[in-house]
This record gives C-alpha cells, structure tokens and sequence, in this order.
C-alpha cells in the first residue's frame, strides 16, 4: 500500500532493492476536504517514474474514495484495510500485504491490530465465496527503522520527490504547520517536490 510519502517511498525501494518478490503497488486517491490528493498524485506519479527507472519494473494500480462532501475526515488506516482486502483478492496468490507502518507513529501497535481485524472481517466474507488464499499476512518491512534514516536511506531525488503535507494550501503548497510538514522540518527535509517549489 502506496500514499507517495516519505515512509512508503522507503517500504516501497526496500522492497524493490532488496528483495525478489512481485510487488504488486496500490495507491489510494484518498479525497476529502483537506484537499491533500492532487498533490499526493503528483508526487506519486513522480516516485513511481523514478522508481521504474531506477529499479525494477513491478504492477501498480489505484483506487480512489472521494469523501468531500463530508465534514468529517475519515480515518486513513480503516481506509487502507478496505481496499487492501479488495486488492489481496484481485491479486492472484497474493499472500501478504505490506505497509510503512512505523513503531514510531502514535498509538501504532493498537492501530495496527485494528486495521488486521477490520481486514480480517471483510476478508472472511470472500473467503465464504472461496476466493482468495486461504491466509494473509501483514508485514511492516520499514517499521523499525527511526524515519531519519529512511529519509537518509533514499536518494535525494527521490525524497524530494515524495509528499507529506495533510493539508496542503490551496490544495498544492505545504502548508508548514500540520504534524507532517513540522515532522519533514525537524529533519530539514526540503517541505515541497523539487517540481512543486512555493512561490
Ligand atoms: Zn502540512
């Protein structure tokens, strides 16, 4: 599972670089009324060109939940569970499912767990129909690793590349103050992609 920010743009080259499994890449529009995803498209168009051209070919494909009409911003990982249940079942064999969850982010061993239950129920629904393996695992390939050094570990094209703000500034300026862009500053990561300067 792929958002175009800074700790799946590490899962996804560890993945590419130092393993040998076929990767099957999803990224989900995810639409609210923070007006976050047509900067987090741009970025991801951006890191999937430069990883194709840098590693190694893999599939992608994405989906989008458009939720602004609502006031309320729905919660990101219950989101993931979903369609990564509807993916794992699209995906012949597929057998595990990885995210950049970090041990780092808040409340992450609880949340975690929730979203594999909130995945476990749906999935058991298609399994009712016989479809998909008979069992999916969750793996965290980056979630030990402090988010300097995932930042550190990437190519400074590609970092520059990759997209953090929540709620960008009409949609395409970081907005500098959300936990994200404070996140990226602590780390004197640059705040906005190389192609997107603030003007
Ligand atoms: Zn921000």
């Amino acid at each position: 599972m792929f958002s175009g920010g800074l700790d799946s743009t590490a899962m996804l080259v560890k993945l590419l670089a130092e393993s040998a499994d076929e990767l099957r890449v999803h990224h989900i529009r995810m639409i609210n009324k923070e007006k976050r995803d047509l900067a987090e498209q741009r970025a991801v168009e951006g890191i999937l060109a430069y990883c194709r051209a840098h590693y190694r070919a893999f599939r992608y494909s994405e989906s989008a939940l458009d939720f602004s009409a609502l006031e309320a911003i729905p919660i990101d990982y219950l989101a993931i569970a979903f369609v990564a249940c509807q993916v794992a079942i699209d995906t012949p064999g597929c057998n595990r499912i990885a995210v950049a969850t970090l041990a780092t982010d808040t409340d992450i061993a609880n949340r975690s767990a929730r979203q594999r239950r909130v995945f476990e129920e749906i999935y058991a629904c298609y399994r009712a129909r016989k479809l998909g393996e008979p069992s999916v695992d969750w793996v965290y390939p980056v979630h030990d690793i402090p988010k300097a050094e995932l930042a550190a570990g990437l190519p400074p094209a590609l970092l520059d590349l990759t997209w953090s703000c929540r709620c960008p500034v009409e949609g395409l300026r970081p907005c500098m103050a959300c936990k994200a862009c404070r996140m990226r500053q602590s780390l004197r990561i640059p705040a906005a992609p190389a192609h997107n300067p603030v003007s």
